[in-house]
């Protein structure tokens, strides 16, 4: 493990800092308190992510990981952390576009035409057009390739109909990326097709869904007779699996950390500010004892995360083994939010970031994440990565292998 930057990385970190420090949107006094989720509430987050994204693709700083010709620099991986970590250290509003910048653009890349490709990117990265991922359906979430929203062909245009849910975004959208069957057929993963829809077309209704934070972050969305042109298509008919894998390729690394919220600093200064049982908190064995378990558990996963960062600077590419990260990270977020709201007590209820900031940020956080360790890949399926392709244990039985999809035995399909 290096934890050093080389001669070359030291002058990229000095230059993202030099244009941060001229350029960096500042927030309110008070905002970095808050949580990310908070500022999403906000009715004009999205307004002020978007502008903040323009001035970066002013400066070249949006999507640097980007190909040049896209827009971007061409930047290493380790460049893109350099630059989070710099970013980070400025209270500049959170992106909401990582899902069209992060996961979907980089599968146009690979997969769109030349004119999807002109079209769509260059609005993506500016986020002058925001993207949402229409995969996860109520029966095809883990096991993705179990979708079943149908795409029927139509002279020049496809004909869709079914049901998306968990669509991060979509009541704010103006594309989406949208996985369909196309040919039932055929085992699973090879009948299906990829497209990008307009999310303003007849025959698409979003439904946003209320969760317990108060937030409605994600949708369901319904297809009735929605037509897709042809030339949307992303990828050969029945051969959307590729893309898909490149998406969720793309989703493992953009969500490796399992969420965002505060950190075990924020709870280390809680618990040298609240008081128990007349008391300040860390003067409490039990307390001190839960603060270093947690300690060297964050440790753990911030050492994990400099070797592949390490490996990364030595030119490797990230592997299975980054879902490592993630299995420890999600439920420490999970566990740091329900300690922080033991210690607050009954003000731990308070989600409000105006009358308590750090209180409400825990809370956010705490609400949040049982969706980390579900989003990108559960728990359990992260496991089943690390068991086959790391420890090469052997594989889950899969009794729908090269069965045609309409064959799998199912509940009644719509
Ligand atoms: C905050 C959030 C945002 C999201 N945003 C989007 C989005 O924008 N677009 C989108 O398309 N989707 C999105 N999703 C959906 C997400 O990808 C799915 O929720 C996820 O893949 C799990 O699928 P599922 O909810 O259908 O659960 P299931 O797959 O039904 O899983 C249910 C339970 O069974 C377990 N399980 C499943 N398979 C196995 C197995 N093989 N072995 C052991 N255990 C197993 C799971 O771990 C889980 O505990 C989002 C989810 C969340 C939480």
């Amino acid at each position: 493990m290096d934890f050093d930057d080389t001669p070359q990385e030291a002058a990229f970190r000095r230059e993202a800092r030099s244009w941060l420090e001229n350029n960096a949107a500042r927030l309110g006094d008070g905002e970095r308190a808050s949580s990310v989720a908070e500022f999403r509430k906000r009715p004009d987050a999205i307004e002020r992510s978007k502008a903040w994204t323009a001035k970066k693709a002013d400066g070249k700083w949006a999507c640097i990981g980007w190909p040049v010709e896209h827009g971007g620099r061409g930047a290493s991986r380790i460049e893109s952390v350099i630059w989070e970590q710099e970013e980070a250290k400025f209270p500049t509003p959170p992106n909401m576009f990582t899902i069209g910048q992060g996961m979907l653009g980089p599968t146009i890349m690979v997969h769109g035409t030349d004119a999807q490709k002109s079209r769509y990117l260059g609005p993506m990265l500016r986020a002058d057009e925001v993207w949402c991922q229409l995969f996860s359906e109520p029966a095809a979430g883990s096991d993705l390739a179990g979708l079943a929203t149908r795409a029927v062909r139509d002279g020049d245009d496809w004909i869709v109909n079914g049901q998306k849910i968990w669509t991060s975004g979509a009541q704010y959208c103006d594309y989406g990326m949208l996985l369909t069957r196309t040919n039932p057929e055929n085992p699973k993963h090879s009948g299906i097709t990829y497209f990008i829809v307009d999310m303003r077309s007849p025959g698409i209704e979003v439904r946003p869904i209320r969760q317990m934070s108060g937030a409605s972050g994600f949708n369901e969305v319904f297809f009735s007779d929605l037509r897709v042109p042809d030339s949307n298509r992303v990828g050969q008919v029945d051969e959307g699996w590729r893309g898909a894998l490149t998406t969720l390729m793309n989703e493992r690394q953009t969500l490796s950390g399992g969420g965002v919220g505060p950190g075990f600093d924020e709870l280390f200064e809680l618990s040298r500010t609240v008081r128990r049982s007349g008391r300040v908190a860390i003067e409490d064995d039990a307390v001190r004892a839960r603060l270093a378990d947690i300690y060297v558990r964050q440790k753990g996963v911030q050492f994990t995360r400099y070797r592949s960062l390490s490996a990364l600077s030595r030119g490797g590419t990230p592997g299975p083994e980054s879902s490592i990260g993630k299995i420890v990270s999600a439920p420490l977020r999970q566990q740091m939010a329900s300690f922080a709201l033991d210690l607050l007590g009954v003000a731990g209820g308070i989600v409000d970031a105006d009358a308590m900031p750090i209180g409400a940020s825990f809370s956010e956080a705490y609400l949040a994440s049982p969706g980390g360790r579900i989003a990108g890949g559960t728990d359990e399926v992260l496991r089943n990565i690390v068991a086959e392709r790391v420890l090469g244990l052997p594989a889950e039985p899969r009794l729908d292998k090269g069965v045609p999809f309409s064959k799998i035995p199912t509940g009644p399909r719509s």
